[in-house]
């Protein structure tokens, strides 16, 4: 065992008390493969981010000893970014990932945190939650600060309780070292977002599978036309792309050597303007491997872009909904409904059984574009080539939605 690996084993070992005692903080060791790093303002920012929204779990807690070798193996290797959220893991989330880093130098480790626009009333909530929030994460500051899930529910109180001018007191009182938004909206509601402030970033849920079909590529357009630097998040869809079904992975295996999370992660971290891919890992395995993609980290080829739309298209054509996204039924159809990227939204909550990405996913579509806006007239049947039903395949999707539609976000 090398020297390194002995004193951070023998640390989680021991709770760290053993190394920690003599000295308050965890010794800075530095493997000699770190990840890459890419200029942001006037720091450097990993290229790859731990997402603290699914952590370890044992017995029904955080497990803090698998969470602090997750943490120490990060760090270790120059993914020294943390993502948290006031909501994240049943509000336990910032308690352990603050627990974690207390073991760091401040100077050590990049933290993220996020504004939880639901529990605002007033505008003094604004300042009262963030003071909470870094009493539960153990610091002062937080490098990155955003107003987290902004969306059509959302937007009235985020304008209403001011958040942004409050933020901006605690940017300017050092607290905050850059100010963002986190958002799952319609594109219409981003074009409003992006002028309300001189935004440091933005957080963008952005992946290759819902590039075309659920408007991710719009969303980015937006922002960058603002110049907004972009961070990712879901970039492997709520683990829907590592889980690929057969014929997607054996396309995937027979033209690329990578696996479907390194292939998804490279796909996401190869957008321009990107800081950093968040990635919500749960185990030791899982930073392993995504530490390893971005150690040896190459950009996207041509063909490695094209592949990913060809994936994407094999993945949306063989779900229970036999829809190939051709859109030659959004050429006739009245009302402006998205057809395949509600079929395509389908498909993959069939396959993940993931109600709260279903529900968050239908909402991000605008409202005239949603499955209850079909007035039967039966015009995109003739289009279809297919020949899927498409208005009773609406209706199932519409009842779907009302059953995950009240659930709240954890
Ligand atoms: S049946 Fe519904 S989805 Fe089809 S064209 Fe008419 S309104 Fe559009
Ligand atoms: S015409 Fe049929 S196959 Fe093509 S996008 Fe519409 S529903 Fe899908």
């Amino acid at each position: 065992m090398k020297r390194r690996e002995f004193i951070i084993n023998s640390a989680v070992a021991l709770g760290g008390a053993a190394l920690l005692s003599g000295c308050n903080k965890k010794e800075l060791i530095k493997s000699q493969n770190e990840v890459v790093k890419r200029k942001y303002k006037n720091i450097e920012v990993p290229l790859l981010a731990l997402g603290c929204m699914r952590l370890p779990m044992k017995g029904g807690e955080i497990d803090q000893v698998e969470l602090n070798r997750m943490v120490d193996y990060c760090i270790e290797h120059g993914a020294n970014y943390f993502d948290t959220a006031y909501m994240y893991v049943d509000e336990k989330s910032e308690l352990a990932i603050g627990k974690s880093l207390k073991r760091y130098n401040r100077k050590d480790f990049l933290l993220a945190d996020k504004s939880p626009i639901y529990k605002m009333k007033t505008k003094d909530d604004v300042r009262k939650i963030f003071n909470e929030q870094l009493k539960k994460c153990q610091v002062d500051y937080f490098d990155f600060y955003m107003c987290h899930n902004i969306n059509k529910n959302t937007v009235d109180t985020y304008r209403s309780v001011e958040m942004v001018e409050e933020l901006k007191k605690l940017k300017k009182e050092g607290k905050i070292k850059y100010l963002g938004f986190s958002f799952h909206g319609t594109p219409q509601i981003l074009k409003e977002v992006v002028n309300d402030y001189n935004w440091d970033f933005a957080q963008l849920q952005i992946n290759y599978l819902d590039w075309d079909v659920v408007k991710a590529q719009e969303q980015y357009d937006i922002v960058q036309k603002k110049g907004i630097p972009v961070i990712v998040m879901e970039p492997l869809r709520g683990g829907g792309l590592v889980n690929l079904s057969e014929k997607p992975l054996k396309e995937l295996k027979s033209n690329s050597t990578y696996t479907p999370a390194a292939f998804g992660l490279r796909w996401a971290a190869s957008r321009e303007n990107v800081v950093t891919v968040l990635s919500g890992m749960s185990n030791l395995e899982q930073v392993k491997e995504n530490i390893e993609t971005f150690i040896d980290f190459k950009p996207m080829t041509k063909e490695e872009e094209e592949l990913a739309l060809k994936i994407a298209k094999i993945i949306q054509s063989q779900g229970e909904i036999n829809c190939t996204a051709c859109k030659y039924c959004l050429e006739v159809c009245p009302r402006g409904i998205n057809i395949p990227a509600l079929f395509a939204l389908y498909n993959q909550y069939k396959v993940t059984n993931n109600k709260m990405l279903f529900k968050i996913y239908y909402e991000s579509l605008g409202e005239e574009e949603r499955a209850d806006k079909c007035i039967n007239c039966n015009l995109c049947n003739k289009n279809c080539p297919q020949n899927l039903e498409i208005p009773k395949l609406l209706a199932k999707i519409e009842d779907e939605y009302k059953k995950v539609s009240t659930l709240e976000r954890k």
